[in-house]
């Protein structure tokens, strides 16, 4: 269909919202209630499954300063959006970045923003917990992949442990709940997981184990990286007592609660098993590009209708345009003959 005929039928899909507002709802009936905001593509980390070591970053003029990114926040959250991720890159190394949180904090309401999370690598938060937790946000997620010092230098090339390890508790003494997500990597962290639940038990954290994506060049081969959540599952099922449960935080993870500590355990298995019917997401580059789908090229430009007026309503009818292009899912499948990433962009770009 072209796109002018999707968008007449995206515009069908509108449905009454509050004060004359249509909330988002694209051609397959889904409801867009959460956007995932990069806020830069710079990382102070270089996680090998993510990025490889010598990355080339946008220059700073190409990104939104931070009150175009609250412009946009402000017009999704008019047209329904009530989930808002900050992410990266690494969303704590930018610049101001808490003006950012603060002013967002100020939608949380209810008539307004449910929830304002992060997601980060946990390098900055003993500097910035308490100020998250002022601005509104109550949970983050916080990327560890193992708990082996060691590893973790090899995994994240320049992070530091123990920076994550303050962060982490900083985050808890601020009143964060904290999710920790973990890529699960072949060989490198598949035999850590018994003692990450029980690390995450005794510290009183979730835990979501997440399958590596085939998103942009890294230095290795993403064969050797991929391990299928299933098989882990299986795995853990032997040392654990995992009780399906309908919890749910409005992403892609499905979670079991683990009885022996109490503590839930996410999965998201996007090459397993995608949950790509129940897609209520889209995701902003820090450049003001927006995807509807991690895995797909399709994207729509809203910096240009953003500059365009001081009015927002180029920006509203540049955003229903886009959801009126939505797809289905995405199929990703990791390229064993040419190892080709599916999706030429980083994970770092999107935003995580
Ligand atoms: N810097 C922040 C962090 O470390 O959480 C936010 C951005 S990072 C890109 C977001 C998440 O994406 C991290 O949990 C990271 O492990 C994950 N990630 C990056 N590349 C991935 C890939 N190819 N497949 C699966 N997860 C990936």
């Amino acid at each position: 269909m072209c796109s002018a005929g999707l968008y007449r039928q995206a515009t069908l899909f509108k449905t009454p919202k509050g004060q004359g507002m249509s909330q988002l709802v694209d051609p397959f009936g889904r409801r867009i209630s959460y956007i995932r905001m990069s806020v830069t593509d710079r990382c102070d980390f270089r996680c090998v499954y993510c990025m490889s070591e010598d990355m080339t970053f946008l220059p700073k003029k190409d990104l939104l300063t931070l009150e175009e990114l609250e412009r946009v926040a402000s017009a999704f959250i008019e047209l329904g959006v009530e989930k808002i991720r900050i992410t990266g890159g690494e969303p704590l190394v930018r610049k101001g970045i808490m003006t950012l949180f603060h002013s967002l904090g100020g939608h949380i309401g209810p008539d307004g923003l449910k929830e304002l999370t992060v997601t980060t690598n946990g390098s900055q938060l003993a500097r910035y917990a308490d100020e998250l937790f002022a601005a509104g946000v109550r949970r983050v997620n916080v990327s560890l992949d193992t708990l082996d010092p060691e590893k973790f230098q090899a995994i994240t090339r320049w992070g530091k442990f123990d920076k994550v390890m303050e962060g982490l508790a900083a985050a808890q003494s601020a009143g964060l709940a904290v999710k920790i997500n973990a890529v699960a990597l072949k060989d490198v962290n598949e035999h850590e997981f018994d003692a990450m639940i029980a690390w995450c038990g005794d510290s009183g954290y979730d835990l979501t184990l997440i399958e590596t994506m085939p998103l942009g060049d890294i230095d290795g081969d993403r064969t050797d990286q991929y391990l299928p959540l299933s098989l882990v599952r299986g795995r853990l099922k032997k040392s654990w007592t995992l009780e399906d449960i309908p919890y749910r935080t409005g992403g892609p993870a499905r979670y079991m609660k683990i009885a022996e500590t109490g503590g839930k355990l996410g999965f998201i298995t996007p090459m397993t098993h995608n949950f790509c019917e129940s897609c209520n997401r889209v995701r902003l580059t820090c450049t003001g590009t927006l995807y509807m789908c991690l895995g797909q090229n399709d994207a729509a430009d809203l910096k240009t209708p953003l500059r365009a007026s001081e009015s927002n309503e180029p920006l509203v009818e540049a955003i229903y345009e886009a959801i009126s292009r939505k797809p289905k899912g995405h199929d990703f499948v990791i390229d064993r003959e040419h190892n080709k990433p599916a999706v030429a962009r980083h994970m770092s770009v999107t935003g995580g």
